[in-house]
Protein backbone atom coordinates (compact mmCIF):
# COMPACT_ATOMS: atom_id res chain seq x y z
CA UNK A 1 0.00 0.00 0.00
CA UNK A 2 2.59 2.48 1.44
CA UNK A 3 5.13 1.69 -1.75
CA UNK A 4 1.51 2.36 -3.93
CA UNK A 5 0.96 5.42 -2.43
CA UNK A 6 4.40 6.25 -3.07
CA UNK A 7 4.10 5.83 -6.45
CA UNK A 8 1.57 7.62 -6.88
CA UNK A 9 3.11 10.34 -6.17
CA UNK A 10 3.73 13.17 -7.91
CA UNK A 11 7.20 14.14 -8.63
CA UNK A 12 7.07 17.85 -9.42
CA UNK A 13 10.90 18.09 -10.01
CA UNK A 14 10.83 15.91 -13.12
CA UNK A 15 7.38 17.25 -14.24
CA UNK A 16 8.93 20.31 -14.53
CA UNK A 17 12.11 18.94 -16.54
CA UNK A 18 9.38 17.45 -18.95
CA UNK A 19 7.57 20.86 -18.98
CA UNK A 20 10.67 22.24 -19.31
CA UNK A 21 11.64 20.83 -21.99
CA UNK A 22 8.05 20.66 -24.23
CA UNK A 23 8.55 25.02 -23.84
CA UNK A 24 12.10 24.73 -25.06
CA UNK A 25 11.09 22.66 -28.24
CA UNK A 26 8.43 24.74 -28.94
CA UNK A 27 10.35 28.12 -28.34
CA UNK A 28 12.88 26.36 -30.57
CA UNK A 29 10.07 25.66 -33.35
CA UNK A 30 9.30 29.13 -32.41
CA UNK A 31 12.02 30.30 -33.09
CA UNK A 32 13.10 28.54 -36.14
CA UNK A 33 9.78 29.76 -37.23
CA UNK A 34 10.69 33.44 -37.03
CA UNK A 35 13.65 33.30 -38.77
CA UNK A 36 12.71 30.61 -41.32
CA UNK A 37 9.91 33.26 -42.25
CA UNK A 38 10.71 36.80 -40.43
CA UNK A 39 14.38 37.02 -40.71
CA UNK A 40 15.43 34.77 -43.33
CA UNK A 41 12.21 34.79 -46.00
CA UNK A 42 12.41 37.60 -48.57
CA UNK A 43 11.80 37.63 -51.99
CA UNK A 44 13.18 38.76 -55.33
CA UNK A 45 12.24 39.99 -59.18
CA UNK A 46 15.04 38.06 -60.93
CA UNK A 47 15.16 40.07 -64.38
CA UNK A 48 15.97 37.59 -67.15
CA UNK A 49 15.94 38.30 -70.73
CA UNK A 50 19.43 39.36 -72.11
CA UNK A 51 22.10 37.45 -73.91
CA UNK A 52 24.36 37.63 -71.31
CA UNK A 53 25.12 36.53 -67.32
CA UNK A 54 26.44 39.34 -65.62
CA UNK A 55 28.62 38.19 -62.03
CA UNK A 56 29.63 40.09 -59.63
CA UNK A 57 33.06 40.44 -58.45
CA UNK A 58 33.03 38.52 -55.27
CA UNK A 59 31.90 35.15 -57.37
CA UNK A 60 34.68 33.19 -57.77
CA UNK A 61 32.95 31.02 -60.25
CA UNK A 62 30.01 30.49 -62.67
CA UNK A 63 29.26 27.16 -63.57
CA UNK A 64 27.30 26.45 -67.23
CA UNK A 65 26.27 22.79 -67.14
CA UNK A 66 29.73 21.73 -66.03
CA UNK A 67 31.60 23.94 -66.95
CA UNK A 68 33.35 25.82 -64.83
CA UNK A 69 34.60 29.74 -65.06
CA UNK A 70 36.85 31.15 -63.01
CA UNK A 71 35.70 34.87 -62.58
CA UNK A 72 38.18 37.51 -62.86
CA UNK A 73 38.31 40.16 -60.59
CA UNK A 74 36.28 43.01 -62.73
CA UNK A 75 33.13 44.32 -61.12
CA UNK A 76 31.00 42.61 -63.47
CA UNK A 77 31.75 39.84 -65.77
CA UNK A 78 29.38 39.14 -68.59
CA UNK A 79 29.48 35.41 -70.38
CA UNK A 80 26.79 34.57 -73.11
CA UNK A 81 24.76 31.93 -72.85
CA UNK A 82 23.99 30.64 -76.17
CA UNK A 83 21.57 27.64 -75.29
CA UNK A 84 17.88 28.73 -74.24
CA UNK A 85 17.82 25.90 -71.86
CA UNK A 86 21.22 26.39 -70.43
CA UNK A 87 20.80 25.57 -66.79
CA UNK A 88 22.79 28.81 -64.79
CA UNK A 89 24.64 26.98 -61.78
CA UNK A 90 26.39 29.79 -59.62
CA UNK A 91 29.23 28.60 -56.52
CA UNK A 92 30.82 30.60 -54.07
CA UNK A 93 32.40 30.62 -51.41
CA UNK A 94 32.71 33.29 -48.67
CA UNK A 95 29.77 34.76 -50.34
CA UNK A 96 28.40 37.46 -48.40
CA UNK A 97 24.70 38.01 -47.73
CA UNK A 98 24.14 41.43 -49.29
CA UNK A 99 25.56 40.73 -52.20
CA UNK A 100 23.65 41.50 -55.40
CA UNK A 101 24.05 39.54 -58.56
CA UNK A 102 22.37 40.10 -62.37
CA UNK A 103 22.06 37.10 -63.81
CA UNK A 104 20.66 37.29 -67.17
CA UNK A 105 19.61 34.43 -69.86
CA UNK A 106 18.48 34.81 -73.36
CA UNK A 107 15.08 34.57 -74.10
CA UNK A 108 13.65 32.59 -71.12
CA UNK A 109 12.63 32.45 -67.40
CA UNK A 110 15.91 31.22 -65.27
CA UNK A 111 16.32 28.14 -63.83
CA UNK A 112 18.37 28.07 -60.95
CA UNK A 113 19.38 24.69 -59.56
CA UNK A 114 22.04 25.56 -57.34
CA UNK A 115 20.81 28.89 -55.96
CA UNK A 116 23.82 31.45 -54.26
CA UNK A 117 23.34 32.57 -50.53
CA UNK A 118 22.64 36.04 -51.73
CA UNK A 119 20.46 38.41 -50.50
CA UNK A 120 18.65 39.02 -53.91
CA UNK A 121 19.33 38.24 -57.91
CA UNK A 122 18.76 41.63 -59.13
CA UNK A 123 17.11 42.99 -56.34
CA UNK A 124 13.78 45.06 -57.53
CA UNK A 125 11.86 44.56 -53.95
CA UNK A 126 13.46 43.71 -50.92
CA UNK A 127 10.23 43.14 -49.57
CA UNK A 128 11.00 41.29 -45.80
CA UNK A 129 8.17 38.97 -44.78
CA UNK A 130 5.58 41.26 -42.71
CA UNK A 131 3.87 38.55 -40.57
CA UNK A 132 4.57 34.52 -39.92
CA UNK A 133 1.30 33.55 -41.03
CA UNK A 134 1.80 34.74 -44.44
CA UNK A 135 4.45 35.98 -47.13
CA UNK A 136 3.58 39.37 -49.10
CA UNK A 137 5.41 40.35 -51.97
CA UNK A 138 4.68 43.62 -53.16
CA UNK A 139 5.74 43.93 -56.58
CA UNK A 140 7.01 46.56 -58.93
CA UNK A 141 4.01 48.37 -60.13
CA UNK A 142 5.50 47.74 -63.70
CA UNK A 143 4.74 43.97 -62.81
CA UNK A 144 0.99 44.46 -61.55
CA UNK A 145 -2.01 43.71 -63.11
CA UNK A 146 -2.76 40.77 -65.82
CA UNK A 147 1.31 40.58 -66.13
CA UNK A 148 2.63 37.04 -65.96
CA UNK A 149 5.51 36.78 -62.92
CA UNK A 150 6.73 32.79 -61.94
CA UNK A 151 7.06 33.00 -58.24
CA UNK A 152 9.27 30.42 -56.79
CA UNK A 153 9.96 28.78 -53.28
CA UNK A 154 13.71 27.95 -52.38
CA UNK A 155 14.86 25.96 -50.10
CA UNK A 156 18.19 25.09 -48.80
CA UNK A 157 19.59 27.53 -51.95
CA UNK A 158 19.56 24.37 -54.33
CA UNK A 159 15.77 23.17 -54.43
CA UNK A 160 13.39 25.71 -56.48
CA UNK A 161 10.04 24.96 -56.91
CA UNK A 162 7.42 26.99 -58.62
CA UNK A 163 4.45 28.12 -56.91
CA UNK A 164 1.05 28.04 -58.32
CA UNK A 165 -0.95 31.16 -57.53
CA UNK A 166 -4.36 30.77 -56.61
CA UNK A 167 -5.05 34.53 -57.06
CA UNK A 168 -4.37 36.75 -60.17
CA UNK A 169 -1.49 39.18 -59.54
CA UNK A 170 -2.61 42.34 -58.58
CA UNK A 171 -0.27 44.39 -56.48
CA UNK A 172 0.76 42.43 -54.04
CA UNK A 173 1.60 38.37 -54.14
CA UNK A 174 0.53 36.87 -50.75
CA UNK A 175 1.75 32.99 -50.55
CA UNK A 176 0.99 31.34 -47.28
CA UNK A 177 4.81 30.36 -45.78
CA UNK A 178 5.69 26.69 -46.81
CA UNK A 179 7.86 25.04 -44.76
CA UNK A 180 9.87 23.69 -47.27
CA UNK A 181 10.45 27.11 -48.40
CA UNK A 182 13.68 29.29 -46.94
CA UNK A 183 12.29 32.60 -49.52
CA UNK A 184 11.14 33.52 -52.36
CA UNK A 185 11.77 34.86 -56.10
CA UNK A 186 9.59 36.05 -58.75
CA UNK A 187 11.09 35.95 -62.39
CA UNK A 188 9.82 38.42 -65.38
CA UNK A 189 11.31 38.83 -68.44
CA UNK A 190 12.68 42.11 -69.17
CA UNK A 191 12.32 43.82 -72.41
CA UNK A 192 15.74 44.56 -73.68
CA UNK A 193 14.31 46.51 -76.85
CA UNK A 194 11.78 47.73 -79.32
CA UNK A 195 11.89 47.78 -82.79
CA UNK A 196 9.30 50.24 -84.85
CA UNK A 197 9.86 50.73 -88.52
CA UNK A 198 9.63 53.96 -90.63
CA UNK A 199 6.49 53.18 -92.76
CA UNK A 200 3.96 54.88 -96.07
CA UNK A 201 0.13 54.88 -95.19
CA UNK A 202 -2.87 56.75 -96.97
CA UNK A 203 -4.25 59.55 -95.49
CA UNK A 204 -7.05 58.53 -93.12
CA UNK A 205 -6.10 55.63 -92.20
CA UNK A 206 -4.55 53.59 -88.92
CA UNK A 207 -0.91 54.18 -88.71
CA UNK A 208 0.69 50.49 -87.93
CA UNK A 209 4.27 51.05 -86.52
CA UNK A 210 4.62 46.80 -86.75
CA UNK A 211 6.19 46.88 -83.03
CA UNK A 212 8.74 44.19 -82.45
CA UNK A 213 9.68 43.15 -78.67
CA UNK A 214 12.63 42.16 -78.45
CA UNK A 215 12.72 39.44 -76.48
CA UNK A 216 9.09 38.92 -77.97
CA UNK A 217 8.39 36.47 -75.08
CA UNK A 218 8.82 39.60 -72.71
CA UNK A 219 6.51 40.31 -69.32
CA UNK A 220 5.51 44.19 -69.87
CA UNK A 221 4.74 46.11 -73.42
CA UNK A 222 3.29 49.24 -72.44
CA UNK A 223 4.57 52.08 -74.31
CA UNK A 224 3.11 55.48 -74.89
CA UNK A 225 3.74 58.21 -77.60
CA UNK A 226 5.67 60.91 -76.29
CA UNK A 227 5.66 63.00 -79.74
CA UNK A 228 3.52 62.64 -82.66
CA UNK A 229 3.29 64.91 -85.47
CA UNK A 230 1.08 67.26 -86.66
CA UNK A 231 -0.15 65.25 -89.53
CA UNK A 232 -1.15 62.31 -87.21
CA UNK A 233 -4.07 62.35 -84.34
CA UNK A 234 -4.88 59.95 -81.32
CA UNK A 235 -8.28 58.39 -81.76
CA UNK A 236 -10.60 57.38 -79.17
CA UNK A 237 -9.25 53.95 -79.34
CA UNK A 238 -6.10 55.30 -78.67
CA UNK A 239 -4.54 54.40 -82.36
CA UNK A 240 -2.84 56.92 -84.18
CA UNK A 241 -4.66 57.86 -87.49
CA UNK A 242 -2.74 59.87 -90.57
CA UNK A 243 -4.79 62.97 -90.95
CA UNK A 244 -3.29 64.45 -93.71
CA UNK A 245 -0.53 64.02 -96.18
CA UNK A 246 2.91 64.29 -95.54
CA UNK A 247 6.16 62.82 -93.69
CA UNK A 248 6.70 63.01 -89.83
CA UNK A 249 7.84 61.22 -87.29
CA UNK A 250 6.29 59.52 -84.10
CA UNK A 251 8.37 58.37 -80.82
CA UNK A 252 6.92 55.89 -78.72
CA UNK A 253 8.40 55.28 -75.07
CA UNK A 254 8.01 52.00 -73.04
CA UNK A 255 5.96 52.85 -69.89
CA UNK A 256 8.48 51.61 -67.70
CA UNK A 257 12.13 51.03 -68.59
CA UNK A 258 14.02 53.37 -70.99
CA UNK A 259 13.99 52.43 -74.17
CA UNK A 260 12.34 55.36 -76.30
CA UNK A 261 12.01 54.82 -80.56
CA UNK A 262 11.62 56.74 -83.21
CA UNK A 263 10.14 55.92 -86.21
CA UNK A 264 9.43 57.90 -89.96
CA UNK A 265 5.94 57.85 -91.21
CA UNK A 266 5.08 59.50 -94.89
CA UNK A 267 1.19 59.82 -95.33
CA UNK A 268 0.12 59.73 -99.15
CA UNK A 269 -3.46 60.97 -100.14
CA UNK A 270 -5.11 57.49 -101.40
CA UNK A 271 -4.41 56.46 -104.78
CA UNK A 272 -5.48 59.15 -107.33
CA UNK A 273 -7.71 58.46 -110.58
CA UNK A 274 -6.96 60.39 -113.49
CA UNK A 275 -9.06 59.65 -116.09
CA UNK A 276 -9.62 62.47 -118.97
CA UNK A 277 -12.51 62.76 -121.29
CA UNK A 278 -12.97 64.88 -123.87
CA UNK A 279 -9.40 66.63 -123.25
CA UNK A 280 -10.87 67.41 -119.63
CA UNK A 281 -9.11 65.91 -116.83
CA UNK A 282 -11.00 64.59 -113.78
CA UNK A 283 -9.75 63.23 -110.79
CA UNK A 284 -11.27 61.01 -108.64
CA UNK A 285 -14.59 62.29 -110.72
CA UNK A 286 -13.68 65.90 -110.06
CA UNK A 287 -13.13 68.64 -112.72
CA UNK A 288 -9.22 69.84 -112.51
CA UNK A 289 -8.41 73.10 -113.73
CA UNK A 290 -4.95 74.05 -112.56
CA UNK A 291 -1.17 74.55 -113.69
CA UNK A 292 -0.76 70.88 -114.55
CA UNK A 293 -4.19 70.12 -116.76
CA UNK A 294 -5.68 72.28 -118.57
CA UNK A 295 -9.18 72.61 -120.29
CA UNK A 296 -9.75 71.93 -123.84
CA UNK A 297 -10.25 75.38 -126.08
CA UNK A 298 -13.20 74.85 -126.67
CA UNK A 299 -14.46 73.94 -123.37
CA UNK A 300 -17.68 76.43 -122.85
CA UNK A 301 -20.29 75.73 -120.01
CA UNK A 302 -20.59 79.53 -120.95
CA UNK A 303 -21.86 80.25 -117.34
CA UNK A 304 -21.54 79.22 -113.82
CA UNK A 305 -22.25 75.98 -112.75
CA UNK A 306 -26.37 75.72 -111.44
CA UNK A 307 -24.85 73.90 -108.30
CA UNK A 308 -22.63 76.24 -107.71
CA UNK A 309 -24.83 79.44 -108.36
CA UNK A 310 -27.37 78.04 -105.99
CA UNK A 311 -24.81 77.23 -103.27
CA UNK A 312 -23.63 80.71 -103.63
CA UNK A 313 -27.08 81.76 -102.65
CA UNK A 314 -27.40 79.50 -99.91
CA UNK A 315 -24.50 81.09 -98.46
CA UNK A 316 -24.68 84.60 -99.80
CA UNK A 317 -28.10 84.55 -97.19
CA UNK A 318 -26.64 82.74 -94.61
CA UNK A 319 -23.75 85.38 -94.80
CA UNK A 320 -25.93 88.36 -95.18
CA UNK A 321 -27.54 87.21 -91.43
CA UNK A 322 -24.08 87.49 -90.01
CA UNK A 323 -24.06 91.53 -91.88
CA UNK A 324 -21.68 89.95 -94.32
CA UNK A 325 -22.28 90.89 -97.92
CA UNK A 326 -21.16 88.80 -100.57
CA UNK A 327 -21.23 89.15 -103.88
CA UNK A 328 -19.55 87.64 -107.55
CA UNK A 329 -17.25 89.96 -108.91
CA UNK A 330 -15.84 87.26 -111.08
CA UNK A 331 -17.67 84.30 -112.54
CA UNK A 332 -17.42 82.17 -115.49
CA UNK A 333 -14.43 83.41 -117.72
CA UNK A 334 -14.10 81.93 -121.58
CA UNK A 335 -10.59 80.46 -123.17
CA UNK A 336 -10.81 83.81 -125.04
CA UNK A 337 -11.56 85.96 -122.00
CA UNK A 338 -9.14 84.11 -119.93
CA UNK A 339 -6.34 84.43 -123.36
CA UNK A 340 -6.84 88.08 -123.29
CA UNK A 341 -6.50 88.64 -119.78
CA UNK A 342 -3.29 86.90 -119.54
CA UNK A 343 -1.63 88.49 -122.95
CA UNK A 344 -2.51 91.96 -121.30
CA UNK A 345 -0.43 90.53 -117.56
CA UNK A 346 2.22 89.65 -119.68
CA UNK A 347 2.49 92.63 -121.40
CA UNK A 348 2.54 94.88 -118.47
CA UNK A 349 4.54 92.55 -115.79
CA UNK A 350 6.08 90.18 -117.62
CA UNK A 351 5.41 85.49 -118.00
CA UNK A 352 7.34 85.10 -114.72
CA UNK A 353 5.20 87.76 -112.82
CA UNK A 354 1.87 86.98 -114.35
CA UNK A 355 2.00 83.24 -113.76
CA UNK A 356 2.05 83.65 -110.01
CA UNK A 357 -1.53 85.68 -110.39
CA UNK A 358 -3.09 84.79 -113.41
CA UNK A 359 -3.83 81.70 -115.40
CA UNK A 360 -2.99 80.71 -118.60
CA UNK A 361 -5.20 80.14 -120.93
CA UNK A 362 -7.56 76.94 -120.56
CA UNK A 363 -5.62 76.73 -117.19
CA UNK A 364 -8.14 78.81 -115.66
CA UNK A 365 -10.68 77.18 -113.31
CA UNK A 366 -13.16 79.98 -113.99
CA UNK A 367 -13.55 78.48 -117.49
CA UNK A 368 -14.65 75.69 -116.12
CA UNK A 369 -17.59 77.26 -114.23
CA UNK A 370 -17.09 76.11 -111.09
CA UNK A 371 -14.54 79.38 -109.81
CA UNK A 372 -15.84 82.22 -108.55
CA UNK A 373 -14.11 85.56 -107.31
CA UNK A 374 -16.00 87.18 -104.63
CA UNK A 375 -16.21 90.69 -103.33
CA UNK A 376 -12.84 92.04 -104.01
CA UNK A 377 -10.21 91.09 -106.22
CA UNK A 378 -7.17 92.17 -104.77
CA UNK A 379 -4.93 92.03 -101.56
CA UNK A 380 -6.94 94.62 -99.62
CA UNK A 381 -9.44 92.02 -99.31
CA UNK A 382 -6.90 89.88 -97.15
CA UNK A 383 -8.02 90.11 -93.52
CA UNK A 384 -11.63 91.74 -94.10
CA UNK A 385 -14.65 90.64 -92.07
CA UNK A 386 -16.19 89.26 -95.46
CA UNK A 387 -12.88 87.55 -95.90
CA UNK A 388 -12.66 85.99 -92.40
CA UNK A 389 -16.11 84.56 -92.91
CA UNK A 390 -15.40 83.28 -96.06
CA UNK A 391 -12.26 80.91 -94.88
CA UNK A 392 -14.50 80.14 -92.02
CA UNK A 393 -17.85 79.07 -93.56
CA UNK A 394 -17.68 78.58 -97.33
CA UNK A 395 -17.27 74.95 -96.71
CA UNK A 396 -20.81 74.36 -95.41
CA UNK A 397 -22.42 75.18 -98.84
CA UNK A 398 -20.09 73.46 -100.78
CA UNK A 399 -16.86 75.59 -101.37
CA UNK A 400 -13.37 75.64 -100.61
CA UNK A 401 -10.83 78.70 -100.52
CA UNK A 402 -8.70 77.59 -103.57
CA UNK A 403 -5.26 79.38 -102.96
CA UNK A 404 -5.04 79.66 -99.19
CA UNK A 405 -2.20 81.18 -97.58
CA UNK A 406 1.13 79.52 -97.16
CA UNK A 407 0.59 76.96 -100.31
CA UNK A 408 1.43 79.27 -102.91
CA UNK A 409 3.96 76.28 -104.34
CA UNK A 410 1.06 73.53 -103.98
CA UNK A 411 -1.45 75.47 -105.68
CA UNK A 412 0.98 77.61 -108.07
CA UNK A 413 -0.69 80.58 -107.06
CA UNK A 414 -0.30 83.62 -104.60
CA UNK A 415 -3.10 83.69 -102.26
CA UNK A 416 -6.52 84.78 -103.19
CA UNK A 417 -9.27 85.43 -100.07
CA UNK A 418 -11.53 85.69 -102.85
CA UNK A 419 -11.34 82.71 -105.19
CA UNK A 420 -13.27 79.99 -104.20
CA UNK A 421 -13.84 76.63 -105.80
CA UNK A 422 -17.61 74.99 -105.76
CA UNK A 423 -16.94 70.74 -104.90
CA UNK A 424 -20.60 69.98 -103.18
CA UNK A 425 -20.92 70.37 -99.31
CA UNK A 426 -19.51 66.60 -98.85
CA UNK A 427 -16.47 66.83 -100.37
CA UNK A 428 -15.67 70.73 -99.63
CA UNK A 429 -15.94 69.57 -95.58
CA UNK A 430 -13.57 66.53 -96.27
CA UNK A 431 -11.05 68.95 -97.77
CA UNK A 432 -11.78 71.84 -95.22
CA UNK A 433 -11.57 69.33 -92.44
CA UNK A 434 -8.19 68.03 -93.44
CA UNK A 435 -6.56 71.21 -94.49
CA UNK A 436 -5.11 70.40 -97.66
CA UNK A 437 -5.16 71.86 -100.37
CA UNK A 438 -7.57 70.39 -103.37
CA UNK A 439 -3.87 69.42 -105.12
CA UNK A 440 -2.80 67.92 -101.90
CA UNK A 441 -5.98 66.05 -100.70
CA UNK A 442 -6.25 64.47 -104.51
CA UNK A 443 -2.13 63.95 -104.66
CA UNK A 444 -1.57 65.74 -107.75
CA UNK A 445 0.44 68.84 -108.15
CA UNK A 446 0.09 72.47 -110.06
CA UNK A 447 2.61 73.31 -112.31
CA UNK A 448 3.28 74.20 -115.85
CA UNK A 449 5.55 71.88 -118.18
CA UNK A 450 7.38 74.81 -119.29
ZN1 LIG B 1 -10.27 83.62 -109.39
Amino acid sequence: MGRRRRKGRIRWNRVFIVLFIILFIVFVIKLTNYILYNNKVYNTVVESSAKDALINKKYKKLRIYNKTIDLIKSDNVSIVIKNKNTKVYLESKNVEKNMDITVKTYNKRLHFDNFPKVKSLFIENKGIVKKSSKVEITLPKYLTKNHIVDVYGVRNDNRVNQIDLAEKVENTITIKPQKQYERYFITYIKLDDIKIKNSTVNSGSIVNLNIKYVPEVATIKDYEYTDIGDIFMINKDKKIVAKKAGKSTITIKHTYQNITKTATITVKEEKNNIEVKNGITYVNGILIANKTYSLPKDYDPGKINDDALKAFEEMRQAASKDKITLWIQSGYRSYKTQEELYNNYVKQNGKEKADTFSARPGHSEHQSGYAMDLNIIDSSFEGTKEAIWIEKNCYKYGFILRYPKGKEKITGYKYEPWHLRYLGKDLAKKVFSSGLTLEEYLGIDSKYKD
